[in-house]
């Protein structure tokens, strides 16, 4: 159904790309390159493969998404706390913020691609 949509040409909406982590111009091209393990750090690829969009547009473009990626964390680690104080309400401080630093570190990776990919929506020049 879904791939039957591309092929009519109507465009995925913002939150899909993101989440595909696709290319912000067009939303077909892979912003990041196939990894062969999940231990491997992600990889950008230099542009799009289908609008030839470059991603790193100037050096250090990416340094705003820092900001972003903290920000991702941070709401992370806040949905985390409120889980386990809804639902385990037992859990004692020090095993609280162990448990929300793992979450953290085990979105790690997810959170670097996913900031660039926010990156690059909002800020396109
Ligand atoms: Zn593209």
């Amino acid at each position: 159904m879904k791939d039957k949509e591309n092929q009519t040409g109507k465009e995925e909406n913002l939150l899909t790309k993101i989440l595909k982590e696709r290319c912000p111009n067009c939303g077909k091209g892979e912003v990041f390159k196939k990894k062969n393990s999940i231990f491997e750090l992600p990889v950008m690829n230099d542009k799009c493969e289908k609008c030839q969009y470059y991603f790193d547009r100037e050096p250090g473009y990416f340094i705003g998404a820092m900001y972003i990626s903290y920000g991702l964390a941070v709401l992370q680690g806040i949905l985390t706390f409120l889980i386990i104080n809804t639902f385990f309400s037992e859990v004692s401080t020090i095993y609280l913020v162990l448990i929300i630093v793992a979450v953290i570190a085990a979105f790690s990776l997810k959170n670097y691609k996913l900031s660039r990919i926010i990156y690059m929506h909002i800020f396109p020049d």
